[in-house]
């Protein structure tokens, strides 16, 4: 897609530092790199989100990300790993071509901030709203 920037990087029109490549898939460093190994695993084909995805294009994503982060952990000696996919602004996407992020983790102080604010659990309404899920 024109003046995507990851659709530069599949077609070899911008440079990037690629740690995986096949038919379907590209994977390659993070230009910012918020822990060493940062890398970005995309489909080739353009997608906006993984919310625009059909199911066959997600299982070829999702099926290479094991092999690829164990790759990132591997090179790195890093610790753990946290796998993230954003989608649309609100959830922190900036670049709209479905990626998911391998941030590989070696200390609790690092530069990937994320937090999960736990809350008291209100069963009545986990139920309602699982059942208005389900039924969506
Ligand atoms: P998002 O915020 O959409 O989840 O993640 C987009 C990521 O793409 C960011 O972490 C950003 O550093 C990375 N990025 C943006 N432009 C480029 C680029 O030209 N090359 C590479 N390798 N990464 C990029
Ligand atoms: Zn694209």
């Amino acid at each position: 897609m024109a003046n995507c920037i990851f659709c530069k990087i599949i077609a070899g029109e911008i440079p990037a530092s690629k740690v995986y490549e096949d038919e379907e898939i590209l994977a390659f460093l993070d230009i910012s790199q918020v822990t060493p190994g940062h890398t970005l695993v995309v489909p080739k084909k353009h997608f906006r989100n993984m919310l625009e995805m059909n199911s066959k294009a997600a299982s070829q994503l999702f099926a290479r990300i094991p092999d690829i982060a164990r790759k990132v952990m591997k090179a790195t000696g890093a610790r753990g790993m946290n796998i993230i996919n954003n989608n649309e602004e609100i959830a922190g996407q900036s670049v709209f071509h479905t990626h998911v992020h391998l941030a590989p983790r070696y200390t609790e102080n690092d530069d990937l901030k994320l937090t999960f604010v736990a809350h008291e659990p209100n069963f009545p309404a986990l139920a309602e709203l699982a059942e208005k899920i389900s039924k969506a």
